[in-house]
């Protein structure tokens, strides 16, 4: 076989060791990097625009990229009595086990205050407060994502942040998905705005006269609302949760591992997005060809066939020569969801430096974790999983230091200090110190 070979116009196979460094650099690269500074500009003049002219840029965009014409974009108390009503039952039901598992996965995560006597007579705490303003974007471009309300609304109320902003982009007649709105009130979601994309995200970090700002944005969404977080973070205007872009997932298989599954699993992930991306590693070239053919089957029988296979065009199917190296390989990629769709799961979750979230197994499909086993779905995309983490109630708290020396510990740790300012040249830090201890007050 050669290094890379068109399958059926499908997905790309490759044979990772005929691969040299930049050739395995290149497959590992995702998709959406192509049209990066076009995309940079783009965002920076819609979030130019919202900095200016505040709703009024807001209204003008949502009419443009939207489609629709808003007088206002907060969404009222009729409405949300129309979404509860149009709500199937079961749906409803459904999303409130699944709220009731992603606040019991939860509930434990926060972060903990303590407190540490580091020498006699000083005492060093952590203190635990809730970030008090908060906007969470639920995206609604190519599917409106209820599940993310709950994944994003759960751990804000478990925090207990003062104010919980929602945005989600409106629907051509106006309206919020009626699901979303059911989603945001099931957990607590204080107010919701009719707003997408980078709009969205600028209303949220600079406030306007209706949307109020917050202290730090979460959420997931394409690339430019992504963007737009980047941006608005790197000029200091809000804190953001993690780059959660265009979604990925990389499944590890072995030769026991059932093709259908594995091809049902890659082809719910591609079905997201054009720019989602799934990549197959496996050291069974069986089970490789095995999931090609049942791609193709699968994929007839999808409403959405066209965008999944847009994203498989740009996705791999990985040979390897042994796990090892499929396990090096997914530690360069850094994905967002991980499969081990292995025989013994467990055994190689030592070999993970960096992942998004992990499901083990052959009966632990992503969907599970996008929607219900309680796990949050808003997670690091784009190689971020190298360092950061998914969204947990401690991404909506901050801590606080405080520490307190009586005489006895100002005596015992002051010198060093006294030492370290000398050290540094800041002669007022030592005289701070100085004053205070016993000789200078015998
Ligand atoms: P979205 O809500 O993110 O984006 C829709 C908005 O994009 C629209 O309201 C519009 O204002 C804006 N937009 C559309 N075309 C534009 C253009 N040409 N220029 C500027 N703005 C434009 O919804 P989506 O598009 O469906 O994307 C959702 C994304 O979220 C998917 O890529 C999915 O993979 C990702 N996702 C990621 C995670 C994660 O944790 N990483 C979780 C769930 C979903």
């Amino acid at each position: 076989m050669n290094a890379c070979v068109d399958t059926a116009g499908i997905a790309q196979r490759v044979r990772w060791s005929a691969l040299d460094n930049a050739e395995r650099l290149r497959v590992l690269q995702r998709p959406g990097r192509d049209g990066a500074p076009a995309l940079a500009q783009s965002v920076a003049a819609i979030v130019d625009d919202v900095r200016r002219d505040g709703d009024a840029a807001l209204r003008a965009i949502t009419a443009r990229l939207d489609g629709v014409e808003l007088q206002a974009f907060e969404v009222g108390e009729a409405e949300f009595a129309a979404a509860e009503a149009m709500v199937p039952v079961a749906l409803r039901e459904a999303m409130a086990r699944a709220a009731a598992r992603i606040e019991a996965f939860h509930a434990p995560g926060g972060l903990q205050e303590y407190s540490v006597e580091t020498a006699p007579g000083v005492v060093c705490e952590r203190l635990v407060r809730p970030i008090a303003r908060v906007g969470l974007y639920v995206p609604a471009g190519s599917a409106p994502l209820p599940s993310t309300a709950l994944m994003l609304g759960v751990p804000a109320r478990l925090a207990g942040c003062a104010q919980v902003v929602l945005c989600t982009p409106p629907r051509r007649d106006g309206s919020a998905d009626p699901a979303v709105l059911v989603a945001a009130r099931m957990t607590g979601v204080h107010r919701v705005f009719k707003l997408g994309g980078a709009q969205a995200i600028a209303a949220l970090a600079l406030g306007t006269a209706e949307v109020p700002a917050c202290d730090k944005v979460f959420g997931p969404g394409n690339a430019w609302v992504t963007e737009a977080k980047r941006q608005l973070a790197q000029a200091g205007d809000v804190a953001i949760d993690l780059p959660a872009g265009p979604s990925e997932v990389l499944v590890i298989a072995d030769a026991g591992a059932d093709a259908e599954f594995v091809a049902a699993d890659l082809l719910s992930q591609a079905e997201h997005g054009p720019d989602s991306q799934v990549l197959l590693v496996s050291d069974a070239p069986a089970l490789l060809a095995a999931v090609e053919a049942a791609l193709a089957r699968q994929l007839e029988a999808l409403p959405r066939a066209d965008i999944a296979r847009q994203a498989l065009q740009r996705s791999r199917l990985v040979e390897v020569e042994d796990l090892e190296d499929a396990f090096a390989l997914s530690n360069l990629y850094a994905p967002e969801h991980m499969i081990l769709a292995l025989r013994e799961p467990r055994r190689w979750l030592g070999r993970v430096t960096s992942a998004g979230s992990i499901f083990l197994g052959d009966h632990t499909p992503e969907a599970l974790g996008d929607y219900c086993s309680g796990t949050n779905h808003v997670l690091p995309t784009d190689g971020a999983a190298h360092a950061w983490s998914g969204v947990s109630v401690a991404a909506f708290q901050k801590t606080i230091s405080v520490q307190a020396a009586t005489p006895a510990g100002i005596a015992a740790i002051g010198p060093d200090a006294v030492t370290i300012a000398a050290a540094e040249g800041l002669e007022a830090h030592a005289n701070a110190v100085r004053l205070r201890l016993p000789e200078a007050r015998a």
